[in-house]
C-alpha cells in the first residue's frame, strides 16, 4: 500500500520576450515564441574586466540582422 499527499508546485511560464535592443515584445504562446529570438547568456571569465559577471539578453531577429550587418567579417 502506498499513501500519497497532494502538493502544489509553482512553475514559471514565459508570457513574452522583450528585445533588449529595441524593446519590442514577442508574445510566447504555450511556451513557444511567435518569432525566433537570439538568447545570449555569457558568464565573463577571470581574464575580463567583468570577472564572473553573468550577462543575459534577448534580441529580436531584426536587431540581430542589424548588428551582424556591422560586422567587418561576415558570418
Ligand atoms: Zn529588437
Amino acid at each position: 500500500m502506498r499513501q500519497y499527499h497532494t502538493t502544489v508546485k509553482e512553475t514559471k511560464e514565459i508570457d513574452k520576450i522583450i528585445c533588449n535592443r529595441c524593446g519590442r515584445s514577442i508574445p510566447v504562446i504555450q511556451g513557444v515564441p511567435r518569432e525566433d529570438v537570439l538568447e545570449v547568456s555569457k558568464r565573463w571569465g577571470y581574464f575580463s574586466e567583468k570577472d564572473n559577471r553573468l550577462d543575459e539578453f534577448d534580441l529580436c531577429e531584426q536587431c540581430y540582422d542589424e548588428i551582424i550587418s556591422e560586422f567587418k567579417i561576415k558570418i
